[in-house]
């Protein structure tokens, strides 16, 4: 299935909204160590409901830019706002829509892995920063957040499973400077106690606190120089 087909699917039965909502527990922290600076232009890669950039606006951003292969969730995004200096559009990450140097910082939430090259995204994402320029790339998914691994086989658009040091090698070989890399916990998902599992969704106690208390959020952030 495309990105087009999968994604639409999201979007028209609320899941855009869902993946909002549970996206913020560590997307948040991610966002607020973001450099931003007033009257700046922001990218949001698979901006999905767009909340992302609706958040940047009140740090006063000039300019955001959400982009998604998914028609759907670009009607969406854009319906839940009126703010004029925020634009959902539909366009791929091998390709970005931007002419070079003229976004000043990208960000990415549990989309970037879908891309079709993600080398080639990661140099699409050089070409369009100014330098100086940022990319917050954060995922969910990565080799070292073990449980995550599964995903793949519930979801047609097939994923890159990358490991820390997998993710500061693209960077790096994308011309990109990494200046930082951290996993951001998520401590507002709810671990029930031992006695409640197995689970519907989860078998041991332990794989849950992996997953979120440990790994959360993987942040590669890295720098054009
Ligand atoms: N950032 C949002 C959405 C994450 S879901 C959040 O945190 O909730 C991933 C999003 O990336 C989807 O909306 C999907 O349509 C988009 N996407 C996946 N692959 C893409 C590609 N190759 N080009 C553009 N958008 C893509």
């Amino acid at each position: 299935m495309s990105v087009r087909a999968e994604f639409d699917e999201w979007a028209t039965t609320g899941r855009d909204r869902g993946m909002e909502e549970r996206h913020w527990h560590t997307a948040k922290h991610a966002l607020a160590r973001m450099p931003v600076e007033a009257g700046q232009t922001v990218l949001d890669l698979g901006t999905g409901s767009g909340y992302a950039l609706r958040a940047l606006r009140e740090r006063d951003i000039g300019r955001g830019y959400g982009l998604d292969g998914a028609p759907e969730m670009v009607r969406n995004a854009q319906s839940y706002t009126d703010d004029d200096a925020i634009g959902f559009l539909r366009g791929d990450f091998d390709a970005l829509p931007f002419g070079d140097d003229t976004v000043d910082h990208v960000f990415s939430m549990e989309a970037f892995y879908y891309a079709r090259n993600p080398h080639s995204t990661l140099e699409e994402i050089h070409r369009v920063l100014r330098p100086g320029g940022t990319f917050y790339c954060a995922v969910n998914y990565f080799t070292e957040s073990e449980s995550t691994h599964e995903w793949q086989s519930r979801i047609s658009v097939p994923m890159t499973l990358w490991s820390r040091s997998e993710y500061r090698e693209a960077f790096r070989e994308a011309g990109l400077v990494v200046a930082e890399q951290d996993a951001i916990p998520d401590n507002e998902v709810e671990i029930p106690p031992e006695s409640a599992f197995p689970t519907d969704n989860w078998e041991r106690r332990a794989d849950m606190v992996d997953r979120y208390r440990t790994w959360g959020t993987l942040l590669t952030v890295g720098v054009a120089p």
